[in-house]
This record gives C-alpha cells, structure tokens and sequence, in this order.
C-alpha cells in the first residue's frame, strides 16, 4: 500500500523493504505560541491527514512555548478526546528552537514531521513527504515555492541572508528551506544528541548530513494571529546562526589586520625616505584624524565580532538547559 503522493521526489532512490518502513510509527512535532486561534482547525486537519496514511501509529506533541493566551488550555481538551496527543508546557516562552528541541526529544516515532502551528505549513503536505522517505531520504525538507506570504523588506533580507550564510559557512542551507521537515530516526537520534545551546535548526539539519530530499510547497498565509518574529528577532536568529555555523567572521579580522600592518609598515618607510630627501614638513592634522578614528573603528568592530564569539562560549559554559518543563500531558514517568 502507498499514500498519495502529490509530487514526486527529486531523486527516487531504491526501495528497501524494511518492516518499519511498511508501516511507521509516525510522530508529528508542533511548536505553538499564541496560537490558541488556529489550534482546533490544525488538529483536525492533522486528524483527517493522518486518517488517509499507511501507518502503523502516530503520535501528536504539541509544545506550548509559554503562550500568553489559552493555547494550553485548548490543547488540554483535545488531549481529553486524543489519546494520540502528548503535549508539554514550557515555564515561559524559550523560543521556537528550544520548542523544536523538546519536540523532538519527546518523539518516539520511526519518522518525526515538524511543522509551524499556524497552518502556514499546510499538513495535507505529510503524505508527499512519508512517500519520499519511504523511498529511501532521510530527511526531507519542504522548501517554500515564493516568499509572497512575506513582506518586501524580509524576502531581500531573508535571500542577502541565505547568499552570505553560503559563502561564509560550512554549511549550505536550503534556500527558502524552513521549519516544515520529515527526519528518519537516525536524524532525530543525531540532532538530539548534539549538545549545543545556542540552536539553529536549519543549520544544524544541514549539518548532520544524511540523504536529503527537497519537495516545493505552497505556504499558506497564517490562520490566525500575527507573526511572532519582529525583523529584530530575525536579525538576532541569523547572527546567531552565522556564529553558530561559521568561524569567518573571526578569520577575518585578523586577516585585515595583517593587510593594515603591512601598509602601515610600508607607509613608515615611505614616510623615512620623504623625510630624508625633503626634510620635515607640518603633517596634515586631518589624516591623523582621519586613521585615527578609522583605525578604532575597525577595532570596535573587532572586538564586537570576539564578543559575538564569547557571548556563545558563555552561553554554553553556563551549561543551563535549554527549556524549563512546567506541565506535561501524555507521558509517563518512565519516558520523561
Ligand atoms: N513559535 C514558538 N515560539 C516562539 C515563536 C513562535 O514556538 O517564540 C512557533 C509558532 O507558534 C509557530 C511557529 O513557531 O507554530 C512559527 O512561528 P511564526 O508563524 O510566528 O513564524 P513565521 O511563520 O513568521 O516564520
Ligand atoms: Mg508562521
């Protein structure tokens, strides 16, 4: 038996006929902050998807990212009708990363789906990506057809993004490429075991490596709600993954460095033989300025590039967790 399969995979690789694969157990991870709105039509849409797949089981976990409003509540009383819905509370808001985190720590599943909780990641999707995985990737990311569901000014950001991060980085990242992914349980195991605090999921899926697939997908606009992410937390989000995926920004500096000492060095001796042949004159007060204030500029910027650097290494000295638990529905003592 076979799900739909509205598109097909890039790459169909060979089909190996492994018991789990004929029949997974599916879990689908969902971060939700103030999402209370669109909470009832996800879940049953999630519901009629996962009706129409052959699966063995699936399991739902919803992690609320300390709403404000009564998204918690709600995803109590499904849970009261669901027994296939696990969820857990954060003891305020930590961040989608750190949700994520937790989501995919908590998933039992052969395959983990984790998707937005505002519908812009439509769940009719899960099918295409379970045919994918069935033949043979280990991940699969759904990449957005157009960004038209963005403002301007974000969609040039976002792309100046994605160029710079590709030149500067270990690692690429698939372009336009979000949170709406399937992982196998060899990548949930790899991404779970990875200890870093300072997350950034898209750079981290990269990472791990494994067989990855790409399927387009329309984005939907958000069903209730406003976006979280304001351009400064976004801005924050991309430096934190530039730091967390690349060490140019350091390289770089001493590199202009030694290119400053040089010239300055050859200015020295240029500056010796004029004053030899022609004798002293009264030197330019503005150039004297002018490198001066250059000159500390460059390293303000430097020393600002270090802290970037060291604020991560404090981060990850301090060795706190990554997310506080204060509720959780579903999970019993043995499998917290
Ligand atoms: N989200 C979260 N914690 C946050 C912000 C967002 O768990 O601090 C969740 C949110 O509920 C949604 C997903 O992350 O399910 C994507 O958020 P949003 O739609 O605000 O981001 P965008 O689609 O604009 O990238
Ligand atoms: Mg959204």
């Amino acid at each position: 038996m076979s799900d739909p399969i509205s598109q097909p995979c890039s790459d169909p690789g060979p089909t190996r006929a492994l018991s789990h694969q004929a029949a997974p157990r599916l879990s689908i991870v969902i971060p939700l902050y103030n999402e209370s709105d669109s909470l009832g039509a996800l879940h049953a849409r999630l519901k009629a998807t996962v009706d129409t797949l052959a699966i063995n089981e699936h399991e739902l976990i919803f992690v609320d990212d300390g709403s404000r409003d009564d998204t918690y509540g709600q995803v109590a009383v499904l849970a009261a009708t669901d027994p296939a819905l696990r969820a857990i509370r954060f003891a305020r808001n930590f961040g989608k990363e750190a949700a994520m985190a937790a989501g995919l720590r908590a998933a039992r599943g052969d395959v983990v789906v984790l998707m937005d909780g505002d519908l812009q990641h439509p769940p009719e999707q899960i099918p295409a990506m379970l045919g994918c995985w069935r033949q043979g990737a280990k991940m699969v990311t759904m990449v957005r057809k157009s960004r038209d569901t963005d403002p301007w000014l974000r969609r040039v950001l976002s792309r100046g993004f994605y160029r710079l991060f590709k030149r500067v980085s270990e690692v690429a990242l698939a372009e336009g490429g979000g949170d709406f992914r399937l992982f196998d349980r060899a990548v949930v195991d790899a991404i779970n075991s990875l200890p870093e605090r300072t997350r950034f999921m898209k750079g981290i899926t990269s990472w791990v490596g494994f067989r990855q697939e790409t399927l387009e997908f329309e984005p939907a606009e958000r069903a209730a709600g406003t976006s979280a992410w304001s351009l400064l937390h976004l801005l924050r989000y991309a430096l934190d993954g530039l730091s967390a995926f690349s060490t140019l920004p350091l390289r770089i500096w001493s590199m202009i460095g030694v290119f400053m000492a040089m010239c300055s060095g050859l200015y020295g001796v240029w500056l010796i033989v004029r004053t030899v042949i022609w004798g002293t004159d009264v030197p330019g007060y503005a150039s004297v300025m002018v490198s001066g204030l250059f000159l500390s500029g460059v390293q303000l910027i430097g020393l600002g590039v270090l802290g970037e650097y060291i604020g991560r290494i404090f981060t990850e000295v301090k060795q706190r967790p990554l997310y506080l638990v204060a509720e959780r529905i579903g999970f019993d003592e043995a499998n917290r």
